[in-house]
């Protein structure tokens, strides 16, 4: 019997080790990590350096509390970090993981609307569907019905404008007309809603786990930056997921020049190596809440140094192997090869994604763009028909989150040719089986 439990009863392999993109059980299987675990594991598994940069730390120290020390490794961290983002981001927040950057966030957003004269500020606007995470203060950003329901009367409802999915709605992405289309429903919710009363958006540049690699249409950012500036309503970008390289840039919104006022970012920061997630704030945002009496708000565990040693570590490795450049370089092959699979399988209604966050979304009807009934459960069939052979994908329903069916294909950053046949053998005789079992 085992005395833990996650969301379900469903018991896992147990995982004896892992090195660059494969990972093996206890009985000596191997698999292909097809999704970086959670779109975490950017740089690799096991990766020598990262691990001897922990070492040293770790013999120096592995705790500081943040309210009686600093340390190096954390303020080494956030002058890497601030350098890396659009000018002017240099406040670096740590947290231990996404939700509690994306909660950072909100709290900072509403915090600064106090210090700042502004107190009927406070609702953070988001989209549907959505995932910015499983506290109950990212929750009420988030819009994915089955994570979110049962926690309705716990939490203050946030005002939600729906995310472009011009594939399901038959627009051009590639039109500004469209991007300007989807943004207008944000300037039109903001006006309904008051825009003295609104605090802040908060969007991912490329859907992740709600949307399955969404790319946004032509001129939507840009439109987005222009709305949000014009209400005085602050830009979060949740590059939890898009940050650190798995776009084929540093963070997401680099590919359409936006320029956030808090960007969030966790996952493949700390790449798997330790629990770290940041946010990084513009600095004029930040001086008003701290002269205000400061931020009400922080972690025991924040900055902590062994991750922070991590995460130095990380972004190391993400230059040294130019690993930016190379998700951009295998995202296009692996795209290629996605539309390949398309071409066979008519399960496959449409291929998406930006670097290596790619997907493809499962469908009864491409032109129609139906989905399978969700009894059928066919993402999950696919994910396990794809373990059976040796190669992990992720996979989420899409939509509203109650049917859709798609595939992250999200393999580390470091992947090699060879490793692209691997996945894409693996996925191909996946979907048949699939095919066949569902006849
Ligand atoms: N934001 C986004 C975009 C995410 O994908 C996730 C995790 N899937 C989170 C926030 C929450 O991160 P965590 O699970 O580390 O709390």
């Amino acid at each position: 019997m085992s005395h833990l439990f996650y969301q379900g009863r469903g018991r896992k392999p147990v995982l004896e080790q892992a090195r660059g993109v494969y990972i093996w059980d206890k009985d000596g299987r191997r698999y292909l990590d097809g999704s970086s675990g959670a779109m975490v594991c950017n740089i690799g598994h096991s990766n020598p350096n990262v691990l001897a940069a922990m070492q040293r730390q770790m013999e120096k120290a592995t705790f500081g509390y943040r309210l009686h020390f600093e340390t190096e490794a954390s303020e080494t961290l956030a002058a890497r970090l601030s350098a890396l983002m659009p000018e002017g981001l240099s406040k670096v927040f740590f947290v231990s993981g996404g939700s509690e950057a994306v909660e950072s966030a909100m709290k900072l957003a509403r915090q600064h609307a106090l210090a700042t004269g502004q107190p009927e500020r406070w609702k953070i606007f988001s989209r549907a569907p959505s995932y910015h995470g499983c506290t109950l203060g990212a929750l009420a950003v988030t819009s994915y019905t089955p994570l979110t329901k049962p926690f309705e009367p716990m939490m203050q409802a946030m005002p939600k404008v729906p995310a472009p999915r011009a594939y399901l709605d038959g627009l051009d992405p590639a039109d500004p007309e469209t991007g300007r289309h989807y943004a207008d429903m944000l300037d039109a919710a903001i006006e309904a809603e008051g825009p003295e009363t609104v605090a802040a958006f908060i969007v991912e540049p490329v859907g992740g786990a709600s949307t399955g690699a969404l790319v946004p249409p032509a001129g939507y950012m840009e439109r987005v930056r222009e709305i949000c500036t014009r209400h005085g309503v602050l830009l979060i970008l949740d590059e939890v997921m898009t940050g650190a390289g798995r776009t084929g840039r540093f963070l997401g919104c680099e590919h359409w020049g936006t320029r956030p006022d808090i960007v969030v970012m966790s996952k493949g920061l700390g790449a798997g190596y330790a629990p770290l997630g940041a946010m990084i704030v513009d600095e004029k945002l930040v001086d008003p809440v701290l002269d205000a009496g400061g931020f009400a708000h922080g972690f025991t565990y924040a900055g902590n140094p062994l991750a922070c040693a991590a995460g130095l570590g990380v972004l190391d490795e993400l230059a040294r192997q130019d690993l930016c450049t190379n998700a951009q370089t295998m995202g296009e092959a692996l795209m290629a090869r996605l539309h390949g699979l398309m071409q066979k399988h008519e399960l496959i209604g449409d291929v998406r994604g930006k670097g290596l966050l790619t997907a493809f979304e499962l469908m009864a009807d491409r032109v129609t763009k139906a989905p399978l009934p969700a009894h059928l459960n066919a993402h999950q069939r696919l994910v396990d028909l794809a373990y059976e052979r040796g190669l992990i994908v992720y996979s989420r329903r899409t939509r509203d989150g109650t049917e859709g069916d798609h595939i992250l294909v999200c393999p580390p950053l470091i992947l090699e040719p060879a490793h692209l046949d691997e996945i894409v053998e693996g996925l191909d005789a996946s979907l048949t089986a699939l095919a066949e079992d569902l006849a």
